[in-house]
């Protein structure tokens, strides 16, 4: 059978008894004291009430989880850090196979290798790399997990010196549909190996990563320099200019936000809109200052905190502004040019936001990035030098849907500017037009095709889902 709706069917007492008693980790379910934690993902626009959600200890565990769900005909949300803005890692009356107690993480610094578990997130790994002066791109904000990030691609403030997190994948350790755990590289089961890197949760439970690893730090130079709203379009337009020309070391992008109630920021601009650049130039230190002269002189900053500081430090500076709860939507296009109009046009939508909290990021890609091969791995966007990130943001969900509506107007009058594509992991719907919007025709032909070979009855479908029975093209 190969299901294709997020159909339920019930599962009986005696066989979620059997099943809890034979984990080594823990099913926690409806009526149990930690039930309403363990359901609650990052995004607080999820509200959902799973079957039983399975808090994994190991491989055994996962094995289990993915028969249950594949016998019982149940929809299974597969769950890292629980970041999934779409909330693709909870489910109403399915099962939640929850990864976060497997975090173990063993750096080896000759190879510069790192092997993690696939519940850990970017703040356990850095802190364990940055040990040995090592990393690999990780996420903006560390609460985010390694498994959803790297398998959507992974955008960090190392992509330009570095590549994707997908990038410097070497293995993977994966449970299938069928419950066979698999070892995937460019040497075993390569096709396997190529969808991971880009293709999301399509093809199987990753259980564990092993990463490339670099220098990098463990100070770099970098931080956020805020400039006033009034001066946005010459800031704008200054910063492309910067951005064209900076070297792979340097990445940045753009904030078009709210100013928070921080210390650091005059209480004069607290609660009004304010740009902020955050940046990390990952170079030699005594080059940096000339590197990121151009981004503090745009104009005159409201704050400039760009300084040397530890690479884990900056890597979880943006943690306080993204708690868990909110309601959160995003949306997103790859940018091949912001012409003047473009700048105008983001001004202009990101006056008409309807609550403080949303905003719109605009990052710089290129470098390391853009010099794989769109053909190297299911992330194959790699040509446009600018992604834009509209978020819809709503602490308490008044008014969120307004947000979105926002948000969706804000990428539709800014899509003319690019290929018209979007960004996976940066992507608050599911449907099929915004997934294949993610991936070029020839990209997506090559997933389909992968799926049908690895989860032929889309097992995995709470996911940018590429069913099996897909048309290409
Ligand atoms: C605050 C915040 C900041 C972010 N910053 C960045 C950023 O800087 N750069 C960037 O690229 N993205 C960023 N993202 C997006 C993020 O990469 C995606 O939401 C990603 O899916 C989150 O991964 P996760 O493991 O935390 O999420 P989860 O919700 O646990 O998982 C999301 C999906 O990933 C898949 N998945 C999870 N675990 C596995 C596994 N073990 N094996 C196979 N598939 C799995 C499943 O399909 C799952 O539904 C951010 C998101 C948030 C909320």
């Amino acid at each position: 059978m190969t299901i294709t709706d997020n159909r339920q069917t019930r599962i009986g007492e005696a066989t979620v008894a059997e099943f809890a008693a034979g984990l080594r980790g823990k099913a926690v379910r409806p009526g149990d004291e930690d039930y309403d934690r363990e359901r609650s993902i990052w995004n607080g626009a999820h509200d959902r009430r799973p079957a039983v959600i399975a808090r994994a200890a190991g491989v055994a565990d996962v094995i289990r989880t993915v028969d249950l769900a594949r016998s019982e005909g149940l929809p299974l949300a597969v769950r890292g850090g629980g970041h999934s803005i779409p909330g693709f890692s909870t489910v109403d009356d399915g099962i939640v196979l929850d990864l976060s107690l497997m975090k173990g993480i063993r750096v080896d610094p000759q190879r510069r290798r790192v092997t993690a578990e696939a519940g850990g997130t970017w703040k356990d790994l850095d802190a364990e790399t940055q040990q040995f002066g090592l990393a690999v791109t990780g996420g903006l904000v560390s609460s985010t997990g390694i498994a959803g990030f790297t398998t959507g691609g992974g955008i960090g403030w190392l992509m330009r010196k570095h590549g994707l997190a997908a990038d410097n994948l070497v293995a993977a350790d994966v449970v299938t549909a069928d419950g066979q755990f698999v070892h995937a590289s460019a040497d075993e089961n390569p096709e396997l190996f190529w969808g991971l890197r880009g293709g999301g949760g399509n093809f199987g439970v990753v259980t564990s990563f092993e990463f490339q690893l670099h220098e990098v730090g463990p100070t770099v130079l970098a931080g956020l320099v805020f400039y006033p709203a009034e001066e946005a379009e010459q800031v704008l337009r200054g910063y492309l200019a910067a951005a064209a020309a900076a070297p792979d070391e340097l990445t940045t992008l753009v904030n078009m936000t709210t100013a928070p109630p921080v210390p650091f920021l005059p209480e004069s601009v607290h609660g009004k809109p304010i740009v902020a650049l955050g940046a990390v130039y990952s170079g030699p230190l005594d080059a940096g200052d000339d590197v990121v002269r151009p981004l503090r002189t745009l104009a005159d900053p409201v704050a400039d905190l760009l300084g040397p500081v530890p690479y884990a430090a900056m890597q979880q500076m943006l943690d306080p502004l993204w708690q868990a709860g909110a309601h959160n939507y995003f949306t997103s296009a790859m940018m091949d040019d912001l012409p003047d109009p473009a700048v105008e046009e983001l001004i202009a939508r990101w006056s008409a936001k309807p609550t403080p909290q949303s905003e719109i990021h605009v990052h710089h890609a290129g470098g390391a990035l853009a010099r794989v091969s769109a053909s190297a791995s299911a992330f194959s966007q790699r040509t446009s030098p600018y992604l834009l990130n509209v978020i819809a943001r709503s602490v308490d969900g008044v008014g969120f849907d307004d947000d979105a509506a926002w948000a969706r107007g804000t990428r539709a009058a800014l899509a003319a500017y690019g290929p018209d594509t979007m960004y996976v992991n940066f992507t608050g719907e599911a449907g099929d037009d915004k997934v294949r919007a993610s991936y070029p025709p020839e990209t997506y032909a090559k997933l389909v095709s992968i799926k049908k070979r690895y989860d032929p009855t889309n097992v995995f479908r709470l996911n940018q889902n590429i069913p099996p029975t897909a048309q290409a093209g």
